[in-house]
């Protein structure tokens, strides 16, 4: 071996020495991400709070000090310097009608027209929008915003909308007011008998139908409505993207029917899904999925077959939600049984071999009686199969017995609820069950004493998709209509740290994801939102005032700052 070829081996010896060396240096091992100088409540028991997170691909690489992510970030990292600003791992929405909600985004928006002007110029802009053919529907007017307040007929909106049908509903879904285009699809005339459990309107003075439809009559329009098209569903489910990365939310809960699958499974493949979409299908399916082998749950981490949806009764609202005792303002009423309760004893079959065959149920119980049936049914499941990790779900667990608390805590039920109904129904619900009943209604901090884990969501579109308004409601429990500043049943708020808590930690958990997503920890799936105040030091009641500043999913920022 002369000179030259000794320095040509030793210089190769060297570049293989370096080389491994290469790989660790700061360079190689740079993140994609740094979110520095910030205020992060990591929801991790081992380190609650933290000043910087590093982002490597779709996961959290580091938490620590802004000099310790520093050092992670070369010339590729995206480095973000927040200015003190609060980082929360992202929302969980446990409970929406996701795709639902993104059809309801692009409609129509008649709550807030003050006047019939108003009205009819919003209708006549969005027949221009859409073009003929199209159908005009939803936009919750209420005609106790006009001035004076008055009902619409349909002659008001014939003139601009000759070529689309319209079928607008009130703020209560009630009612809707239909066009002459519409009626006429229907088949509706002076002639036409109203149908049971339902009302046509007709002028007292002509005879003709007035356009407005009550409950049932409402249907012989809407029969005639198109089903949306794939493209529209997409088109949706976009929408809704959009509008949960706007508000901090990663994941949900889509409460749906089955046919939503194959919408976001169709985002998913174009990798355009930005928030994790576990999907509830109705309870009625149980026998097919478990043919199937499902377990709970089934699918990746962007799209997730979660678990079976069933119903024990129905709304406070409506007067259906089935209580032990009756109402306050109708004592010959107490409540309705859902469809899916008979024949009697098929929710208990159900359960059961849905819990045999490992899949998750959730059910929507509100009264007290439904809640107390449901987990009469849940008690007897666990007696028959045996122990087992099932993290079964009650829907809304509106109103319950003090007695009842307590089992949602000994069963280790997850109580799945929606802070914002609280302040919505808050305004007129003690009419309805009478004060001592309202004593146990939204019982959330009872309920996590009993030791339930406490899931928070929205059920958008009933309530805003809006996991602040959440937090701010859980709080304060301040009614929308002012008459509570200092919180409805305010033994029953929760901390700013619970109701975060309940929007990220536990949601991850009910979904058996705890292991991927829930907290701000190394290994963690990056979701994370940024917030434009501590909204754990600012005045409970300027809560619903915070912005969000940006949403981190997957890694990549998907709404504001930096993006
Ligand atoms: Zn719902």
């Amino acid at each position: 071996m002369n000179r030259r070829d000794f320095r040509r081996i030793l210089g190769l010896i060297v570049v293989l020495a370096v080389l491994p060396v290469c790989r660790t240096t700061p360079e190689g091992n740079m993140v994609d991400l740094a979110l520095i100088n910030t205020k992060i409540w990591t929801g991790d028991a081992g380190r609650p709070w933290a000043e910087a997170v590093a982002v490597r691909g779709e996961k959290i690489q580091a938490v620590g000090t802004t000099a310790e992510v520093r050092r992670l970030s070369g010339p590729g990292t995206e480095l973000v310097d927040l200015g003190g600003a609060l980082v929360l791992p992202g929302f969980i929405d446990s409970h929406t009608h996701f795709l639902t909600g993104g059809f309801a985004l692009k409609s129509i928006q008649l709550h807030d027209a003050k006047s019939r002007e108003e009205f009819v110029a919003r209708i006549a802009a969005k027949a221009r929008e859409l073009g003929p053919g199209r159908w005009i529907l939803d936009g919750n007017w209420d005609e106790e915003q006009f001035n004076p307040p008055e009902l619409p007929r349909r002659d008001w909106i014939d003139a601009v909308t000759p070529d689309n049908p319209v079928c607008v509903s009130r703020i209560d879904l009630h009612t809707v007011l239909a066009n002459t285009a519409a009626l006429t699809l229907a088949g509706i005339t002076r002639h036409t008998p109203a149908p049971a459990g339902g009302e046509i309107v007709k002028d007292p003075a002509t005879g003709e139908p007035t356009g407005l439809l009550k409950d049932t009559a409402s249907d012989l329009v809407l029969a005639k409505v198109p089903e949306p098209t794939f493209a529209d569903k997409l088109e949706a489910a976009g929408a809704s993207l959009r509008h949960a990365a706007e508000h901090g939310v990663t994941s949900v809960n889509d409460m749906a029917d089955a046919s939503s699958f194959e919408v976001f499974q169709e985002l998913a493949r174009q990798g355009r899904l930005t928030t994790r979409v576990h999907v509830y299908v109705p309870v009625t399916e149980v026998e097919t999925l478990a043919r199937l082998r499902m377990k709970s749950p089934f699918g990746g981490a962007y799209l997730q077959l979660a678990g079976l949806k069933g119903f024990v009764d129905g709304s406070l609202g409506s007067a259906t939600a089935y209580f032990f005792e009756p109402y306050a303002d109708a004592p010959d009423k107490s409540g309705l049984l859902h469809g899916q309760m008979f024949p009697e004893g098929v929710m208990e079959r159900r359960i059961l071999a849905a819990d045999r065959a490992g899949l998750q149920v959730a059910i929507h119980a509100i009264g007290d009686r439904a809640n107390s049936l449901i987990l009469d049914i849940f008690e007897k499941a666990a007696a028959a199969n045996g122990p087992r990790d099932r993290r079964w779900r009650v829907e809304h667990a509106q109103h319950l017995r003090p007695a009842d608390i307590a089992r949602f805590g000994r069963l280790g039920v997850v109580a799945s609820v929606q802070p914002y109904h609280l302040i919505d129904d808050g305004r007129w619900a003690e009419r309805k069950i009478g004060p001592e009943r309202a004593k146990t209604t939204y019982a959330f901090e009872s309920l996590r004493r009993a030791g339930a884990a406490l899931a928070f969501g929205s059920d958008w579109t009933v309530a805003p998709l809006d996991p602040v308004m959440g937090i701010y409601a859980a709080v304060t429990r301040r009614t929308l209509d002012g008459k509570n500043p200092g919180g409805w049943v305010p033994g029953e708020k929760v901390s700013v740290e619970e109701a975060v808590r309940a929007y990220t930690v536990s949601g991850a958990w009910t979904q058996f994801a705890e292991g991927a997503k829930g907290t701000v920890a190394p290994g963690k799936l990056a979701d994370l939102v940024v917030l434009d105040r501590d909204i754990f030091a600012v005045p409970p009641e300027t809560i619903g005032e915070t912005k969000v500043l940006m949403t981190v999913f997957d890694g990549k920022v998907i709404h504001g700052k930096g993006r």
